[in-house]
């Protein structure tokens, strides 16, 4: 989905070094296929956001190849770092340390990175370990999604809030939960796996991506909400169905279900409804267990955020339904809203997160 069309993004006001308070906190923030650095003062003001790519230009990309093996990786990341601390005239003792937010787990005696999805050759790397010795600063490991949870908890939506769960929905469904300050990892850093809550135990359920029938990111990500949309447009009239065609990629209908619910179509906005109806019901199990202060929604699946009109019925209607399904107390209490950090939240709530292990 195009980022302007479908995401809420606020990016906070750019801090200069002048008016910031140090420590100065690093965050890496390493996605599917891109790195970005950036660097926060100890309020959490962002000084200065870059990103690199492969010849070590903090202010582009870094396209992650699969060539790119984890020690290069981590070579570019420190050479990054130092360009931007010179560029800014920022002093090795003002820093406090590094967030390295991972897409992956990693095991907490042999401090390896376990079972990277999207970069499987950096399996079993202790790439914690191999930025520090380059870096000559601790480096804090977190999980990305974890990450984007601190950020918004310390400087975002849910900023005073004693606890919160994001839901970070666009290809999956992601989840960090933060209470009183502290990341719930679980025992072996699978803490917060909530996109697959099993929310449909029928034997015929749909398939997760995770191989499991019957879970929330089987019918509320990307691909989960186009399988459901390609079902219903066999059997009900709707505009989407003239616009599918056979070059179609499956993570292209969600954004046709968002203009055409925007147009009217009575059905698409039925499935944009209904997309609510079952992240509510993973929502309710989520407010069981945990009692969070505040539910935030973030990603590319969130229908133009507060701005948009259908982004706001969306969000109604998870209210509405997590009020049917939950113990009143808790649905009366739980804010339920979107994210607004967007993609900088990973890289400031790494920071955030090195911040706190500092403490
Ligand atoms: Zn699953």
């Amino acid at each position: 989905m195009p980022a302007n069309a479908v995401t809420t993004v606020e990016c906070r006001t750019l801090h200069s070094v002048k008016e910031s308070q140090p420590p100065f906190y690093i965050g890496v923030d390493v996605g599917g296929t891109s790195i970005k650095i950036g660097l926060v003062d100890d309020f959490g003001n962002p000084i200065e956001t870059g990103e690199i790519n492969d010849d070590g230009n903090h202010r582009s990309t870094l396209i992650i190849k699969t060539e790119t093996n984890p020690q290069s990786a981590c070579e570019l990341m420190s050479a990054a770092i130092h360009s931007l601390l010179n560029r800014l005239q920022i002093e090795e003792k003002l820093v406090g340390g590094i967030g390295l937010g991972l897409p992956a787990t990693m095991d907490k005696v042999t401090r390896q990175i376990r079972r990277p999805p999207n970069l499987p050759t950096w399996a079993e790397f202790a790439m914690c370990d191999a930025l520090a010795a380059l870096v000559n600063y601790p480096v804090t490991f977190c999980n990305d999604a974890n990450a984007a949870a601190y950020g918004e908890y310390w400087v975002g939506s849910a900023n005073g809030q004693s606890s919160l769960a994001l839901l970070t929905l666009g290809t999956g469904i992601g989840t960090g939960i933060i209470i009183e300050g502290k990341s719930l990892d679980g025992a072996i850093g699978y803490g917060g796996e909530c996109g697959h809550i099993i929310i449909d135990s029928a034997d015929d359920a749909l398939l997760c991506g995770c191989g499991q029938r019957g879970h929330l990111e089987a019918y509320c990500s990307a691909a989960g909400m186009a399988k459901r949309t390609l079902s219903l447009i066999m059997h009900r009239h709707s505009s989407i169905r003239a616009k599918v065609t056979p070059e179609t990629r499956l993570a292209d209908i969600p954004k046709l279900v968002y203009y055409e619910a925007e147009g009217g179509d009575e059905l698409a906005l039925e499935i944009v409804l209904e997309t609510a109806k079952y992240l509510a019901i993973g929502i309710v199990s989520l407010l069981h267990t945990l009692d969070p202060a505040c539910v935030l929604l973030g990603g590319a699946m969130t229908f133009g955020g507060k701005k948009s009109p259908l982004g706001q019925q969306f969000l109604s209607q998870i209210v509405k339904e997590v009020k049917l399904r939950a113990f009143p107390a808790i649905a009366e209490n739980v804010l339920i809203d979107f994210a607004i950090l967007g993609s900088n939240a990973g890289y400031i709530g790494a920071a955030g997160l090195a911040r706190e292990a500092k403490k």
